[in-house]
């Protein structure tokens, strides 16, 4: 590729993933493309020949020649220029391992080039005001530092560097990704990966409260295992699959029936919601649907009692289209028949048996 800066041929750099299953800040396991990188699940959702070019690498490109670093160098910046000139920059790529010369005292304060990369861009990115990109490339050098040997402290000061930058953009009103819960969950994982375990149970306690986690019995349960890991003083890596693998059945969705009032001619009416709590409906993805292509009914024995609502469709359909069906249990557990009628009857999905799928691929399905 050619750099947007100075013109010159660079390699992309390969960055390094060495982790089997994914873990509690949803970083991907083995080769697996993880839920935070920034163009996941973006672009043509139907082109799936297009899945060996995948780039599995969460590190960006970097400039050896002029050191410019973002996740596309090829791109230009609008300050970049001036900015990968000022000493602030210039001393973040001076922190690169020097191979000719090292000595173990001086190697203990150099970085390896992904992480120098990582952190390169995160600067360019805070000064551009992209705080979410920024964020998001400090926890990649962290991640570079937890697979790096004798790189401990750094990989703490990038994950300090991280919930700064998350902070700020919560004071904005901004979430990675766009999703409060995702964040909730990363915030408290950062803390306790960088030892600040009591502030770690603290906000846990209070994210556990607060409304984001409560659609996503996983997240939520995600956040339960951090206070416990943080108690122990366990600072280290933990896999999602902790979480999941002892159970026989793993609800990790919720959300309530759609469109119950279009049905209730067809005879679905409030003396049979009543019903319903505890019974099992079945999902059904509806490509010819006319309104939406994406639609999901949900089914009572053979009424069809409505939707799954339309910001829910992506997640339940990719589940079914990825050969979940045989496995995806849906069950009413609650109802609130004085709510309005389409927030009445909420359904929790369940992952059933003792093996779940590829915990790889059902993690970064139920995010999608
Ligand atoms: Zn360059």
């Amino acid at each position: 590729m050619i750099c947007a800066i100075c013109g010159n041929q660079v390699i992309g750099i390969c960055g390094t993933i060495n982790i089997a299953y994914p873990s509690l800040d949803l970083r991907g396991g083995d080769g697996f493309y993880h839920f935070l990188q920034p163009d996941f699940n973006e672009g043509n959702e139907d082109d799936e020949d297009d899945e060996e070019n995948i780039e599995y690498s969460f590190v960006p490109s970097y400039c050896c020649f002029c050191g410019y670093a973002t996740d596309d160098i090829t791109e230009e910046l609008p300050r970049a220029r001036e900015l990968i000139k000022t000493a602030a920059y210039k001393k973040i790529i001076l922190e690169e391992e020097d191979f000719f010369n090292e000595s173990p005292k001086k190697n203990r304060k150099t970085l390896p080039q992904d992480a120098v990369a990582c952190n390169a861009a995160a600067f360019l990115y805070e000064k551009e005001g992209l705080l979410g990109n920024a964020a998001l490339q400090s926890l990649y050098a962290a991640w570079v530092c937890d697979d790096t040997k004798g790189k401990k402290w750094q990989a703490i000061r990038f994950r300090k560097q991280a919930l700064s930058l998350i902070e700020k953009m919560r004071k904005q009103g901004n979430f990675l990704r766009n999703r409060q819960d995702v964040t909730e969950l990363i915030t408290v994982d950062l803390l306790r990966r960088s030892k600040q375990f009591d502030v770690a149970i603290l906000t846990a306690d209070k994210f556990l409260k607060t409304a984001a986690t409560h659609g996503n019995p996983l997240l939520k349960n995600s956040l339960q295992f951090e206070k416990t890991l943080s108690s122990q003083k366990d600072g280290k890596d933990h896999s999602i699959l902790e979480i999941i693998s002892h159970w026989n059945s793993i609800p990790f969705s919720s959300f309530t029936i759609a469109g119950i009032q279009y049905r209730q001619k067809q005879g679905f009416v409030r003396k049979q919601r009543k019903m319903m709590l505890n019974r099992p409906v079945s999902l059904v993805a509806e490509p010819e649907n006319e309104h939406d292509r994406n639609a999901i009914a949900i089914y009572w024995n053979d009424l069809h009692i409505g939707y799954v609502p339309r910001r829910r469709n992506r997640e339940v359909g990719a589940l079914l289209k990825a050969g979940y069906e045989d496995v995806l249990f849906a069950t009413v557990t609650d109802i609130n028949l004085d709510e309005y009628i389409d927030r009445q009857i909420v359904v929790t999905l369940s992952i059933l048996g003792k093996n779940p799928p590829d915990p790889n691929y059902f993690f970064m399905t139920i995010l999608a």
